[in-house]
């Protein structure tokens, strides 16, 4: 299960590592939410908190498995029984519920109580790296698998489908953290950037520690009030450069 995990997210930071600090890195200069790069040490410091959480997803996945093999899961092993329609649906449910779940959790551990335990090594990255993504303390670990089990036991769901899922979970925690805004200029003119989060939300959270908790979407933070009130503004200097 770790390896399963690490590949992903080994493809997936690395891909994005390529582009936006190799390859495009000149081109796409303008797109920078903060201009300066991060450096060395915090990419190294980065890749070996992510290195402990991939060991963590995957005994909490291991263990889901576990769950499955008892039979105490929602898991099915035949499409057919739900059908095709279910399989792509049961995708945007995990995706909905899974944002609901980081939304409330990542509110939690910014309590000041919490906060050194559980968040304080995600948050020493103020200017992030792909690589940030998984860059979380044990603690937060096991709190953010908590999501495995939890979709498991509740949600009918194939296992390609939750496979799907896990992708596009490792794909967008990466792109919030790369540090580029990849969206179009008009998405905040639209009723799409009221419903999709953005990177620059997520790097608005880590370098001015106020606000913006969600992942995929803004829903949240618009229906709790909590986006940073300069959100929308600093997008459209990103994206106005
Ligand atoms: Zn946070
Ligand atoms: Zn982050």
């Amino acid at each position: 299960m770790a390896a399963y995990d690490l590949t992903h997210y080994l493809l997936v930071a690395g891909v994005a590592w390529f582009l936006g600090y190799v390859l495009c890195r000149s081109w796409w200069a303008n797109r920078k939410i903060i201009p300066e790069m991060p450096t060395w040490a915090d990419m190294r410091r980065e890749a070996m908190w992510s290195t402990l959480t991939v060991v963590i997803y995957g005994l909490i996945g291991a263990a889901t498995i576990a769950l499955v093999k008892a039979g105490w899961t929602r898991v099915y092993l035949n499409i057919d029984d739900f059908g095709w329609g279910w399989f792509w649906g049961s995708v945007a449910v995990a995706i909905f519920m899974h944002d609901t779940y980081f939304y409330w959790t990542h509110r939690l551990i910014h309590h000041p109580k919490l906060f050194r335990f559980f968040h304080s090594v995600h948050h020493e990255s103020h200017n992030p790296s792909p690589w940030a993504a998984y860059c979380v303390s044990p603690g937060e670990a096991v709190i953010q698998a908590g999501i495995i089990p939890l979709v498991a036991l509740t949600l009918p769901i194939h296992p390609l489908a939750f496979g799907l899922f896990w992708f596009l979970q490792v794909t967008i925690a990466v792109a919030g953290h790369t540090g580029y805004e990849f969206h179009a200029k008009w998405l905040m003119d639209s009723w799409l950037g009221k419903f999709f989060s953005t990177p620059t939300n997520h790097i608005q959270h880590h370098d001015s520690f106020k606000g913006n908790f969600g992942l995929y979407f803004n829903l949240w933070d618009r229906w709790m009030g909590t986006n940073h009130p300069d959100y929308e503004k600093r997008y459209r200097e990103v994206v106005g450069r």
